[in-house]
């Protein structure tokens, strides 16, 4: 992974290679940002430029390092995660073993994702770490809350942010990757990062999942118990039940979508393969009635992160929006 590879992001990018190109690299990093945003690719390009023997800014891709780093199995090059719930003093202290134990040569790094998950005992040993002269290694925290990290990890640390990428701008984007515009549409609306957008995309559950929000959406606004049964067999007897949360965002897409063609403004809709069936649906609410429609759907999300039963929350939500 090269920096140029890595989809804007601008300012962390540009941080890290004038560190690479004056020769004046920190010993930690905190990568802080939305999930999606690159954060873990940016850590990559920051490790393979330090070890490509090519290249001072970034790396060439074709030297023996970089091929390393890119087949994930640089002995220099460590990534960390939560073990369980937490990153725990034994791994903070496999990894001191580790580097001690490879000590001279080359730059070492560690890629910590979700630093944030650190207990206080394996910040505290990573703390001493960091104050250690080991001058070759670099630490980069990844975390989508800089300020959940110990104060004194954070002082210690050199702050880079990621920012979230406009819709417009990742639509662009995965459109010149091949992404289909029905899925790249609302996947751009629920992901803050073109790597985010993707992994959505590549889910094979998303397109039909979007599928049943469509169907219901429409079967919402005709008499009967057709919406019921479709929940009942193409929901909550698939494993597509798993994914209600996701459902409900689509949902408050396809509402908004109803406001975007009221206003006339086509170019915001979502759903641009339905514009048919859009127009026969928006006016037969007020726009007051959609933003409550919306209201209700990000309400079920909010009872569903409360634990609340799935399958009786999304029917009552059903029911309401038949009552109109
Ligand atoms: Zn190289």
């Amino acid at each position: 992974m090269s920096f140029q590879e890595i989809i804007g992001q601008q300012r962390a990018k540009q941080m890290l290679q004038n560190g690479l190109r004056s020769g004046k690299v920190s010993h930690a990093y905190l990568f802080a940002g939305p999930n999606g945003t690159g954060r873990k690719e940016t850590a990559l390009a920051l490790a393979q430029a330090l070890l490509c023997t090519e290249m001072t800014d970034d790396s060439c891709g074709r030297c023996l390092e970089c091929r390393k780093v890119e087949h994930g199995n640089h002995p220099d090059v460590h990534i960390v995660a939560p073990d369980g719930a937490s990153i725990k003093i034994e791994q903070i202290r496999a990894l001191q073993r580790e580097f001690a134990y490879r000590s001279g040569g080359g730059p070492k790094i560690y890629i910590m994702e979700q630093a944030d998950k650190m207990t206080v005992q394996a910040a505290n040993s990573l703390l001493k770490f960091l104050e250690e002269p080991q001058s070759n290694v670099v630490a980069v925290l990844i975390t989508e809350n800089g300020h959940a990290m110990l104060p004194t990890i954070q002082s210690r640390a050199q702050w880079v942010p990621f920012t979230p990428m406009n819709p417009g701008e990742m639509l662009q984007v995965l459109a010149g990757e091949g992404f289909p515009q029905t899925l790249a549409r609302p996947a751009v609306h629920m992901a803050s990062g073109i790597a985010a957008c993707r992994e959505i995309i590549q889910q094979n559950w998303f397109a039909e999942i979007r599928n049943v929000v469509l169907q219901l959406g429409k079967e919402c606004h005709v008499q009967g118990n057709s919406v019921m049964v479709t929940a009942q067999q193409k929901l909550f007897k698939t494993p597509l039940a798993e994914h209600l949360d996701m459902m409900m965002s689509l949902f408050l897409l396809w509402f908004k979508d109803m406001i975007h063609y009221q206003v006339d403004r086509t170019e915001s809709i979502v759903f641009i393969d339905q514009l048919d069936s859009i127009g026969k649906i928006a006016f037969t609410r007020t726009t007051d009635a959609w933003v409550r429609c919306m209201e209700q759907a990000a309400d079920v999300k909010k009872r569903l992160r409360a634990n609340a039963n799935p399958q009786l929350a999304f029917e009552q939500f059903l029911v309401e929006m038949q009552g109109g």
